[in-house]
């Protein structure tokens, strides 16, 4: 069977590790040179001018961090993949690789908040033009695309609310007028959604999330045609944001049960969302695997699974919040999603801490929402413990 025949199951364990690997070895050695020594000198100039295969200095290649590039190229069915040390590391340059002065950017005020804070405070002073449209409203987004622009920049499901982007229908506009397409795919993952069939030019992962799986390393990863990648990883060569051989090694080693995780996360949090949507204590729930979710006949078309992260909006404020969380028991209130435990916390102190309480309530955002990142527990004990909590708040 071809590495390239791999279905995601297989992907996740096999990709990028099918050759032999050093005595014999069956996971991939951290290999933590800096540096790489050739004794031919015509060879190492060969390698260092790219045109042999080869490594020559980790800030730019590493053979470790090879594999897991490797791997979420195979997941995410494209040409060529590149890294970086941190999600926010990939968000901030490929914008910054592709934009430029007089340049201009289309994208959507739901972004992840660091990236929403490189659109409000950094690129407009590197003279990039940027235009945030309401997420939800595709017709306002394919209007401000037709008047001309470099880069469309979207992410689905949103964070913190869920809102569902049809990728395919604004990949169509953005290609009508020679614009590059790139979608954070972070909260789907590459086992529920695949970007780049779906019309995109670039897909980006915070691997900090569902690719690592278990809180404990950072990465980001950028996956899409050999040229575009290529210049992106030229410029991060010199802004030095590369991933080093320790954390790509955990990402590969969490990325093995990727696809085991997120199935058991699609089910858990359908299951959570469910007891939720009719519980007297929540105001409104968000998930795009509910049917009553505005976004759910786009993600039902674009995902094969509606995720692990879902958020809902207690009755009552930000006090109640402050109530209800401390009582959970099994969850860690904590920043970051996407683990083997269970993850929750307002956007207020999380996602959206970067923003003003008004940028917030603009973006939609209750001020008594709570994002909840189902983890791999028994679905049945998460329910148990909420229950025990939503029962203090009525009472
Ligand atoms: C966490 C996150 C990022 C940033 O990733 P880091 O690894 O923390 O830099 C970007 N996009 C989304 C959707 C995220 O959840």
């Amino acid at each position: 069977m071809n590495e390239s025949d791999f279905r995601k199951g297989t992907a996740s364990v096999w990709a990028g590790e099918t050759d032999r690997f050093l005595n014999g070895a069956t996971t991939t050695p951290i290999i933590s040179s800096v540096a790489f020594s050739y004794d031919d000198l015509d060879e190492w100039h060969a390698v260092a001018t790219g045109k042999a295969d080869g490594y020559i200095y980790s800030r730019n290649t590493n053979p470790t961090v090879h594999v897991l590039e490797e791997k979420i190229r195979f997941l995410e069915s494209a040409e060529a993949a590149t890294s970086f040390a941190t999600g926010m590391g990939a968000i901030s340059n490929t914008l910054f690789a592709l934009l430029g002065p007089g340049k201009r950017v289309v994208s959507i005020k739901d972004t992840y908040g660091g990236a929403s804070r490189l659109f409000l405070d950094f690129l407009p002073p590197a003279g990039v033009i940027v235009t945030l449209c309401e997420t939800g409203n595709h017709e306002e987004i394919e209007i401000e695309i037709a008047k001309g622009c470099d880069v469309v920049y979207l992410e689905t499901p949103t964070n913190p609310t869920l809102k569902v982007i049809d990728i395919k229908r604004l990949s169509l506009a953005a290609h009508q007028v020679g614009a590059i397409v790139v979608v954070d795919n972070t909260f789907a993952t590459p086992i529920n959604q695949n970007p780049l069939l779906l019309g995109a030019d670039l897909v980006i992962h915070s691997a900090t999330k569902f690719l690592c799986g278990h809180s404990d390393a950072m990465g980001g990863l950028l996956c899409g045609s050999a040229g575009l990648v290529k210049k992106v990883f030229q410029y991060r060569e010199i802004t030095g944001a590369s991933l080093q051989a320790d954390p790509a090694y955990m990402i590969i080693r969490g990325m093995k049960t990727l696809e085991l995780r997120i199935e058991r996360q699609n089910a858990s949090a359908l299951i959570i969302a469910n007891y939720l949507k009719v519980h007297p204590a929540v105001e409104d729930v968000f998930y795009p695997g509910l049917k009553s979710h505005p976004g759910y006949d786009i993600a039902k078309e674009q995902m094969s699974g509606f995720g692990g992260v879902l958020s809902f909006a207690l009755k009552g404020n930000y006090e109640t919040v402050k109530a209800f969380l401390p009582k959970l028991k099994l969850v860690h209130l904590a920043a970051s999603l996407g683990s083997v435990s269970t993850l929750a916390g307002p956007p207020k102190t999380t996602s959206h801490v970067e923003l003003t309480e008004e940028q917030r309530a603009l973006m939609g955002i209750p001020e008594s929402l709570i994002r909840y990142s189902v983890g791999i527990e028994n679905v049945q004990d998460l329910i148990a413990d909420l229950e025990q909590a939503l029962e203090g708040l009525i009472s």
